[in-house]
Protein backbone atom coordinates (compact mmCIF):
# COMPACT_ATOMS: atom_id res chain seq x y z
CA UNK A 1 0.00 0.00 0.00
CA UNK A 2 1.09 3.55 -0.41
CA UNK A 3 0.28 6.92 0.82
CA UNK A 4 -0.87 9.85 -1.18
CA UNK A 5 -0.43 12.92 0.85
CA UNK A 6 -1.47 16.23 -0.27
CA UNK A 7 0.55 19.18 0.45
CA UNK A 8 -0.26 23.08 0.54
CA UNK A 9 3.26 25.19 0.79
CA UNK A 10 4.84 22.57 2.63
CA UNK A 11 2.31 22.08 5.18
CA UNK A 12 1.09 18.45 5.35
CA UNK A 13 -2.74 17.36 6.26
CA UNK A 14 -3.67 16.67 9.80
CA UNK A 15 -3.42 12.87 9.92
CA UNK A 16 -0.73 12.69 6.81
CA UNK A 17 1.48 10.79 9.88
CA UNK A 18 -1.67 8.35 10.14
CA UNK A 19 -1.90 7.44 6.64
CA UNK A 20 1.96 6.96 6.23
CA UNK A 21 2.13 4.94 9.01
CA UNK A 22 -1.44 2.52 7.69
CA UNK A 23 1.33 2.06 4.04
CA UNK A 24 3.98 1.26 6.20
CA UNK A 25 6.19 4.38 5.52
CA UNK A 26 5.91 4.84 1.92
CA UNK A 27 4.32 7.70 0.85
CA UNK A 28 3.96 10.35 -2.66
CA UNK A 29 3.35 14.11 -1.13
CA UNK A 30 2.45 16.03 -3.78
CA UNK A 31 1.80 19.49 -3.78
CA UNK A 32 3.44 23.11 -3.66
CA UNK A 33 7.02 22.64 -1.57
CA UNK A 34 6.03 19.07 -1.54
CA UNK A 35 9.91 18.26 -0.42
CA UNK A 36 9.49 20.43 2.78
CA UNK A 37 6.75 18.38 4.23
CA UNK A 38 8.14 14.93 3.26
CA UNK A 39 11.45 16.31 5.21
CA UNK A 40 8.90 17.60 7.69
CA UNK A 41 7.55 13.80 8.27
CA UNK A 42 10.60 12.13 7.69
CA UNK A 43 10.88 10.13 10.94
CA UNK A 44 7.20 8.76 10.52
CA UNK A 45 8.67 6.93 6.88
CA UNK A 46 10.76 4.99 5.04
CA UNK A 47 10.77 5.85 1.39
CA UNK A 48 8.94 9.58 -0.09
CA UNK A 49 8.34 10.52 -3.14
CA UNK A 50 7.43 14.25 -4.08
CA UNK A 51 5.96 15.59 -7.19
CA UNK A 52 5.98 19.45 -7.14
CA UNK A 53 2.58 20.54 -8.83
CA UNK A 54 -0.75 22.74 -8.42
CA UNK A 55 -3.30 20.63 -6.01
CA UNK A 56 -5.62 20.71 -9.21
CA UNK A 57 -7.61 17.62 -8.24
CA UNK A 58 -7.46 16.14 -12.52
CA UNK A 59 -4.08 17.10 -12.37
CA UNK A 60 -3.13 15.35 -9.08
CA UNK A 61 -4.67 11.93 -10.42
CA UNK A 62 -2.67 12.39 -13.72
CA UNK A 63 0.16 12.61 -11.63
CA UNK A 64 -0.38 10.17 -9.37
CA UNK A 65 -1.41 7.59 -12.10
CA UNK A 66 1.52 8.35 -13.58
CA UNK A 67 4.00 8.38 -10.39
CA UNK A 68 2.50 4.89 -10.02
CA UNK A 69 3.33 3.49 -13.22
CA UNK A 70 6.68 4.64 -13.58
CA UNK A 71 7.35 3.66 -10.06
CA UNK A 72 5.78 0.22 -11.25
CA UNK A 73 3.67 0.35 -8.49
CA UNK A 74 -0.07 -1.62 -8.45
CA UNK A 75 -0.82 -1.92 -5.11
CA UNK A 76 -3.81 0.46 -2.77
CA UNK A 77 -3.67 3.77 -1.85
CA UNK A 78 -4.51 5.74 1.15
CA UNK A 79 -5.29 9.13 1.54
CA UNK A 80 -5.79 11.15 4.68
CA UNK A 81 -9.12 12.02 4.97
CA UNK A 82 -8.39 15.90 5.28
CA UNK A 83 -10.40 18.05 3.24
CA UNK A 84 -7.84 18.15 0.08
CA UNK A 85 -8.15 14.18 1.14
CA UNK A 86 -11.11 13.89 0.62
CA UNK A 87 -11.24 16.11 -2.93
CA UNK A 88 -8.48 14.32 -4.33
CA UNK A 89 -9.22 10.74 -3.28
CA UNK A 90 -12.39 10.40 -5.98
CA UNK A 91 -10.56 11.77 -9.23
CA UNK A 92 -7.58 9.49 -8.05
CA UNK A 93 -9.70 6.46 -7.97
CA UNK A 94 -11.59 7.46 -10.97
CA UNK A 95 -8.38 7.97 -12.90
CA UNK A 96 -7.16 4.45 -11.75
CA UNK A 97 -10.50 2.86 -12.07
CA UNK A 98 -10.82 1.62 -8.67
CA UNK A 99 -13.19 1.33 -5.90
CA UNK A 100 -13.04 4.51 -3.19
CA UNK A 101 -13.42 3.68 0.45
CA UNK A 102 -14.31 6.92 2.08
CA UNK A 103 -13.62 7.32 5.55
CA UNK A 104 -11.56 3.96 6.71
CA UNK A 105 -11.03 3.57 10.10
CA UNK A 106 -8.29 0.86 9.12
CA UNK A 107 -6.85 -0.24 5.81
CA UNK A 108 -4.96 -3.25 4.84
CA UNK A 109 -4.98 -5.64 1.40
CA UNK A 110 -7.26 -7.58 2.88
CA UNK A 111 -9.85 -5.60 4.62
CA UNK A 112 -11.30 -2.27 4.46
CA UNK A 113 -13.17 -0.85 7.97
CA UNK A 114 -15.53 1.86 7.13
CA UNK A 115 -17.55 3.27 10.16
CA UNK A 116 -21.15 4.36 8.92
CA UNK A 117 -24.50 5.58 10.68
CA UNK A 118 -22.60 8.32 12.02
CA UNK A 119 -20.10 6.33 13.68
CA UNK A 120 -22.21 4.09 15.14
CA UNK A 121 -21.61 1.27 13.27
CA UNK A 122 -18.71 -0.44 11.51
CA UNK A 123 -18.71 -1.65 7.88
CA UNK A 124 -16.14 -4.17 6.75
CA UNK A 125 -15.01 -4.92 2.97
CA UNK A 126 -12.96 -7.13 1.31
CA UNK A 127 -11.22 -5.74 -1.69
CA UNK A 128 -11.57 -7.67 -4.65
CA UNK A 129 -8.12 -5.52 -5.76
CA UNK A 130 -6.23 -2.22 -5.71
CA UNK A 131 -8.70 -0.31 -4.44
CA UNK A 132 -8.29 3.94 -3.18
CA UNK A 133 -9.28 4.62 0.74
CA UNK A 134 -9.61 7.21 2.81
CA UNK A 135 -8.36 7.32 6.08
CA UNK A 136 -10.02 9.00 9.01
CA UNK A 137 -8.25 11.68 11.42
CA UNK A 138 -6.97 10.53 15.19
CA UNK A 139 -8.41 6.85 14.94
CA UNK A 140 -5.38 4.89 14.16
CA UNK A 141 -2.91 7.49 15.76
CA UNK A 142 0.84 7.59 14.50
CA UNK A 143 4.30 6.19 15.74
CA UNK A 144 7.83 7.17 14.76
CA UNK A 145 9.38 4.71 12.37
CA UNK A 146 13.45 3.86 13.16
CA UNK A 147 14.36 3.42 9.93
CA UNK A 148 16.10 5.82 7.19
CA UNK A 149 14.18 7.74 5.04
CA UNK A 150 15.23 7.95 1.42
CA UNK A 151 13.37 10.73 -0.47
CA UNK A 152 12.98 10.90 -4.23
CA UNK A 153 11.29 14.07 -6.72
CA UNK A 154 10.00 12.73 -9.33
CA UNK A 155 8.72 15.45 -12.15
CA UNK A 156 5.28 16.64 -12.79
CA UNK A 157 4.02 14.95 -15.83
CA UNK A 158 1.58 17.83 -16.17
CA UNK A 159 3.57 20.67 -15.65
CA UNK A 160 6.96 19.23 -17.02
CA UNK A 161 4.88 18.66 -20.74
CA UNK A 162 2.68 22.21 -19.87
CA UNK A 163 -0.46 20.41 -20.41
CA UNK A 164 -3.51 22.32 -19.46
CA UNK A 165 -5.79 19.34 -17.63
CA UNK A 166 -8.82 21.85 -18.12
CA UNK A 167 -9.49 24.31 -21.21
CA UNK A 168 -12.51 25.60 -18.47
CA UNK A 169 -10.57 26.25 -15.64
CA UNK A 170 -7.76 28.29 -14.30
CA UNK A 171 -6.14 28.66 -11.04
CA UNK A 172 -4.57 31.97 -10.46
CA UNK A 173 -3.16 30.98 -6.79
CA UNK A 174 -4.48 29.70 -3.42
CA UNK A 175 -5.72 31.49 -0.98
CA UNK A 176 -5.04 30.74 2.94
CA UNK A 177 -8.46 29.34 4.45
CA UNK A 178 -11.06 31.75 6.41
CA UNK A 179 -10.37 30.90 10.10
CA UNK A 180 -14.29 31.15 10.76
CA UNK A 181 -15.31 28.69 8.09
CA UNK A 182 -12.36 26.36 7.68
CA UNK A 183 -12.89 22.58 8.27
CA UNK A 184 -12.04 22.50 12.42
CA UNK A 185 -9.48 19.37 11.41
CA UNK A 186 -7.40 21.76 9.82
CA UNK A 187 -7.52 24.53 12.34
CA UNK A 188 -4.06 25.07 14.15
CA UNK A 189 -5.44 27.11 16.57
CA UNK A 190 -9.38 26.57 18.32
CA UNK A 191 -11.02 28.62 21.15
CA UNK A 192 -13.82 26.35 22.21
CA UNK A 193 -16.39 26.89 23.98
CA UNK A 194 -18.61 24.57 26.84
CA UNK A 195 -21.93 25.05 28.90
CA UNK A 196 -19.70 27.14 31.30
CA UNK A 197 -20.74 30.09 28.72
CA UNK A 198 -23.89 31.10 29.52
CA UNK A 199 -26.14 31.85 26.38
CA UNK A 200 -26.22 31.68 22.37
CA UNK A 201 -24.65 35.28 22.41
CA UNK A 202 -21.52 34.22 24.12
CA UNK A 203 -20.71 31.93 20.71
CA UNK A 204 -21.41 34.64 18.74
CA UNK A 205 -18.87 36.60 20.55
CA UNK A 206 -16.44 33.60 21.30
CA UNK A 207 -16.47 33.09 17.46
CA UNK A 208 -15.66 36.85 16.32
CA UNK A 209 -12.89 37.15 19.45
CA UNK A 210 -11.52 33.72 17.59
CA UNK A 211 -11.42 35.59 14.19
CA UNK A 212 -9.31 38.28 15.80
CA UNK A 213 -6.56 35.92 16.98
CA UNK A 214 -6.60 34.19 14.11
CA UNK A 215 -8.32 31.20 15.76
CA UNK A 216 -11.30 28.99 14.94
CA UNK A 217 -14.18 28.33 17.03
CA UNK A 218 -14.47 24.61 18.50
CA UNK A 219 -17.54 23.69 21.40
CA UNK A 220 -18.98 20.67 23.30
CA UNK A 221 -22.00 18.57 22.25
CA UNK A 222 -24.04 20.48 24.91
CA UNK A 223 -23.76 23.49 22.58
CA UNK A 224 -24.56 21.74 19.74
CA UNK A 225 -27.42 19.91 21.42
CA UNK A 226 -28.54 23.69 22.63
CA UNK A 227 -28.73 24.86 19.02
CA UNK A 228 -26.01 27.75 19.83
CA UNK A 229 -23.25 26.39 17.26
CA UNK A 230 -23.99 24.02 14.37
CA UNK A 231 -23.08 20.10 14.39
CA UNK A 232 -19.42 20.56 12.01
CA UNK A 233 -18.25 23.16 15.14
CA UNK A 234 -18.12 20.22 17.65
CA UNK A 235 -15.15 18.54 18.75
CA UNK A 236 -15.08 14.98 20.03
CA UNK A 237 -15.91 11.23 18.74
CA UNK A 238 -19.62 12.38 17.70
CA UNK A 239 -17.97 15.67 16.31
CA UNK A 240 -15.07 16.34 14.51
CA UNK A 241 -11.42 14.57 15.27
CA UNK A 242 -9.11 18.21 15.79
CA UNK A 243 -5.61 18.38 16.59
CA UNK A 244 -4.70 22.19 17.18
CA UNK A 245 -1.30 23.66 18.12
CA UNK A 246 -3.46 26.01 20.42
CA UNK A 247 -6.60 24.98 22.52
CA UNK A 248 -8.12 27.57 24.47
CA UNK A 249 -11.04 25.76 25.98
CA UNK A 250 -13.94 28.39 28.16
CA UNK A 251 -16.11 26.82 30.46
CA UNK A 252 -15.55 23.35 29.21
CA UNK A 253 -15.32 20.16 31.73
CA UNK A 254 -12.99 17.88 29.70
CA UNK A 255 -15.68 14.92 29.48
CA UNK A 256 -13.78 11.88 27.77
CA UNK A 257 -16.24 12.05 24.66
CA UNK A 258 -14.85 15.55 24.15
CA UNK A 259 -10.98 15.40 24.97
CA UNK A 260 -10.56 12.16 22.74
CA UNK A 261 -11.28 14.53 19.68
CA UNK A 262 -8.78 16.94 20.47
CA UNK A 263 -5.50 15.41 19.39
CA UNK A 264 -2.41 16.19 20.88
CA UNK A 265 -2.12 20.38 21.33
CA UNK A 266 1.11 21.63 21.95
CA UNK A 267 -0.43 24.26 24.26
CA UNK A 268 -3.73 24.09 26.47
CA UNK A 269 -5.10 27.04 28.21
CA UNK A 270 -8.65 26.94 29.71
CA UNK A 271 -11.08 28.93 31.84
CA UNK A 272 -13.11 27.09 34.14
CA UNK A 273 -14.69 27.98 37.52
CA UNK A 274 -13.98 24.47 38.98
CA UNK A 275 -10.17 23.60 39.36
CA UNK A 276 -10.17 20.19 39.50
CA UNK A 277 -11.73 19.10 36.51
CA UNK A 278 -10.40 17.29 33.25
CA UNK A 279 -9.60 20.16 31.04
CA UNK A 280 -8.30 21.80 33.64
CA UNK A 281 -6.11 19.38 34.72
CA UNK A 282 -4.35 18.63 31.50
CA UNK A 283 -4.20 22.57 31.07
CA UNK A 284 -0.87 24.02 30.74
CA UNK A 285 -2.51 27.43 32.08
CA UNK A 286 -5.28 27.03 34.13
CA UNK A 287 -7.51 30.16 34.85
CA UNK A 288 -9.64 29.80 37.54
CA UNK A 289 -12.36 32.39 36.03
CA UNK A 290 -15.72 32.88 34.92
CA UNK A 291 -15.10 32.49 31.30
CA UNK A 292 -18.04 34.39 30.52
CA UNK A 293 -16.00 37.54 32.11
CA UNK A 294 -12.90 36.61 30.64
CA UNK A 295 -14.28 36.15 26.79
CA UNK A 296 -15.42 40.12 27.40
CA UNK A 297 -12.13 40.98 29.32
CA UNK A 298 -10.72 39.21 25.84
CA UNK A 299 -12.98 40.86 23.38
CA UNK A 300 -12.73 44.23 25.13
CA UNK A 301 -8.41 44.36 24.87
CA UNK A 302 -8.66 42.85 21.32
CA UNK A 303 -11.28 45.56 20.10
CA UNK A 304 -14.37 43.21 19.43
CA UNK A 305 -17.50 44.62 19.92
CA UNK A 306 -20.17 42.81 21.79
CA UNK A 307 -23.05 42.62 19.28
C1 LIG B 1 -22.34 8.80 23.04
C2 LIG B 1 -21.88 10.16 23.45
C3 LIG B 1 -21.13 10.89 22.55
C4 LIG B 1 -20.70 12.17 22.90
N1 LIG B 1 -19.95 12.88 22.00
C5 LIG B 1 -19.47 14.10 22.36
C6 LIG B 1 -18.66 14.86 21.48
O1 LIG B 1 -18.38 14.48 20.34
N2 LIG B 1 -18.18 16.05 21.91
C7 LIG B 1 -18.46 16.56 23.15
O2 LIG B 1 -17.99 17.66 23.47
N3 LIG B 1 -19.25 15.86 24.00
C8 LIG B 1 -19.75 14.66 23.63
N4 LIG B 1 -20.57 14.00 24.49
C9 LIG B 1 -21.00 14.68 25.71
C10 LIG B 1 -19.95 14.64 26.82
O3 LIG B 1 -20.10 13.45 27.55
C11 LIG B 1 -20.13 15.83 27.76
O4 LIG B 1 -21.44 15.83 28.26
C12 LIG B 1 -19.84 17.18 27.13
O5 LIG B 1 -18.60 17.18 26.48
C13 LIG B 1 -19.80 18.24 28.23
O6 LIG B 1 -19.79 19.49 27.65
P1 LIG B 1 -19.40 20.77 28.51
O7 LIG B 1 -18.00 20.62 28.99
O8 LIG B 1 -19.72 21.95 27.66
O9 LIG B 1 -20.46 20.79 29.67
P2 LIG B 1 -20.38 20.37 31.19
O10 LIG B 1 -19.83 18.99 31.35
O11 LIG B 1 -21.70 20.68 31.78
O12 LIG B 1 -19.27 21.33 31.80
C14 LIG B 1 -19.42 22.69 31.94
C15 LIG B 1 -18.12 23.23 32.55
O13 LIG B 1 -18.22 24.63 32.68
C16 LIG B 1 -17.74 25.00 33.96
N5 LIG B 1 -18.43 26.25 34.30
C17 LIG B 1 -19.68 26.45 34.70
N6 LIG B 1 -19.94 27.77 34.83
C18 LIG B 1 -18.79 28.40 34.51
C19 LIG B 1 -18.42 29.76 34.42
N7 LIG B 1 -19.28 30.76 34.69
N8 LIG B 1 -17.16 30.05 34.04
C20 LIG B 1 -16.26 29.08 33.77
N9 LIG B 1 -16.56 27.78 33.81
C21 LIG B 1 -17.82 27.45 34.18
C22 LIG B 1 -18.08 23.87 34.88
O14 LIG B 1 -17.20 23.87 35.99
C23 LIG B 1 -17.84 22.68 33.94
O15 LIG B 1 -16.48 22.26 34.02
C24 LIG B 1 -21.02 12.72 24.16
C25 LIG B 1 -21.74 11.95 25.06
C26 LIG B 1 -22.17 10.70 24.72
C27 LIG B 1 -22.97 9.90 25.71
Amino acid sequence: MIAVIPVRDGVPPAGADEAIGEADGEAVFIGSRADVAAKDLADHGVRFWTIEADLDPNAVAIDVAHALSTLDRSDSVVLPASPDGRDLAPHIAHRLGRTLYAGAITVSDERVSVSVRGGLAIADHQPAGPFVATLQLGVRGSERDERETIITAIPSLVSSSGASVSSAVRSDGVLPPDVSTMDLAEAPRILGGGAGLSDGPAFDLLGRVAMALQASMGVTRVITDRGWASHERQIGTTGVVVDPDLYVSFGVSGAVQHTSGLGQPEHIISVNTDAHCPMMQMSDLAIVSDANAVLHELATRLGVEAS
